[in-house]
């Protein structure tokens, strides 16, 4: 496009510069021919028109001397080179000095010399103006001329203006297209890669560097998100409990620290429960470490068709399970725990032998208002203990929210 408009527009220049050679030309003409001309011609039609007046003296003259000092100007212009120059005002002159001659001879003039005089006089004056004219019309020509070069190069240069301002506006348009709006699509495609919601940029360009930059980015993309999930399987992997899915430990720490921290800023209430799987060890002896794995998972799968989805659980250690209750009394986390006893009193486990095994489960349950989470747990594992010492499955209320008695909370099972 680039090189066709520089085509087109060294043209112009060309064309032009053609106009501007004419131009020059035409003046060099005025200066050199035309107006010389002009000043002859004027100076040849000032002589005849001298040459009339000095006719009317010479006619009109009262003594012989007036008459023959008129007649000797009219002999000055009649011999003037400029009026011996042309043929016809040579003619004319020469005429009109022989008749004016005569005259002057004559003494006074009689009606037939003046009538013949005044044809002389009007033939005179009327040369003196086709010569005036003449003279200019050659100038006045070149000088139309020149106006119309000037005319045609200013519909050039107007021309060339619309092209350059029509190049520089498809210059700008290709610029957007090729350039800007791809450049655009980058830039909001990485902006989303950070959290992989942008989609990858659509092949916005024709220019090839464009389109490698543009597949870079589809490739980063890619690998970006595989990155993701990579990290947030890892995460699920260092967070959960592989045997039961639950929270782990170390996370359910984390969370429940965060849990008490929101209770204790806005003064609200919370509770947490340790469970402990009844005679557990001889689940295991008996039916096989298997058996007691199933166990454990079907458990964590009643804790999670149990608890609310604010509730937070986790495998604690061993067959121990852990919770905190955002939100939650005392005595709403009695109902909870006791609900979850009793929905693993009444559940069996099948196992790959078909039998079915049930078991039990004790709950010591602690009020979190005004403690830290770990005063908070050893609470709640002082009430597990009393749990367990008082016979196993059942729930019991540490602390002074359960007044500093055991208080077991038998289901009717
Ligand atoms: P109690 O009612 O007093 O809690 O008696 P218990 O037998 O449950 O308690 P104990 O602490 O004596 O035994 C816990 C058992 O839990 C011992 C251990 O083998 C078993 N256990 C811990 N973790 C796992 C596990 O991941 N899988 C299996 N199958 N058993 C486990
Ligand atoms: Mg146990
Ligand atoms: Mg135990």
């Amino acid at each position: 496009m680039a090189a066709a408009f520089g085509l087109v527009f060294a043209g112009f220049v060309a064309w032009l510069e053609v106009d501007q050679a004419a131009l020059l030309s035409t003046a060099a003409r005025l200066q050199m021919q035309a107006l010389p001309y002009a000043i002859e011609q004027q100076r040849l039609a000032r002589n005849l028109e001298v040459m009339r007046l000095e006719g009317e003296r010479v006619l009109a003259g009262k003594t012989p001397q007036a008459r023959q000092q008129a007649l000797f100007i009219v002999s000055l212009m009649a011999s003037h080179p400029s009026v011996l120059e042309q043929r016809d005002a040579r003619a004319l002159a020469t005429e009109a000095e022989r008749f004016l001659a005569a005259v002057a001879r004559s003494g006074a003039p009689d009606a037939d010399t003046l009538a013949e005089w005044k044809r002389l006089s009007q033939r005179l004056s009327l040369a003196a103006d086709d010569i005036t004219v003449d003279g200019v019309s050659l100038a006045n020509r070149e000088a139309e001329q020149m106006g119309e070069i000037v005319r045609q190069a200013r519909y050039k240069l107007r021309s060339v203006l619309v092209l350059v301002l029509l190049f520089l506006g498809g210059l700008l348009l290709l610029i957007r297209r090729l350039l800007i709006r791809p450049l655009q699509q980058i830039d909001a495609s990485l902006a989303g890669l950070k959290d992989g919601t942008a989609p990858p940029p659509p092949p916005g360009s024709a220019l090839h560097e464009m389109q490698s930059v543009e597949a870079a980015i589809g490739q980063l993309r890619t690998v970006m998100h595989e990155h993701a999930q990579t990290r947030l399987a890892l995460e699920q992997l260092a967070s959960t409990d592989a045997l039961t899915g639950l929270d782990n430990r170390r996370h359910f720490m984390q969370l429940a620290a965060l849990e008490f921290e929101r209770a204790r800023r806005h003064e609200r209430p919370v509770a947490v429960a340790l469970a402990d799987l009844d005679h557990f060890k001889q689940i295991n002896d008996r039916y096989g470490h298997a058996a007691g794995d199933a166990a454990l998972r079907a458990f964590a799968d009643l804790v999670r068709a149990t608890l609310r989805h604010a509730d937070l659980a986790c495998r604690y250690g061993g067959e121990e399970f852990a919770f905190v209750f955002p939100e939650t009394t005392p005595a709403e986390a009695l109902v909870l725990a006791e609900r979850l006893r009793h929905a693993l009193s009444v559940h069996s486990v099948e196992l790959a032998d078909g039998r079915r095994l049930q078991f039990s489960l004790s709950v010591g349950i602690a009020d979190g208002d005004g403690l830290s989470l770990e005063e908070a747990l050893s609470c709640a594992d002082d009430a597990l203990y009393r749990a367990k010492a008082v016979g196993r499955n059942r729930v019991v209320l540490g602390g002074e929210a359960g007044g500093g008695r055991v208080l077991p909370f038998r289901a009717d099972d």
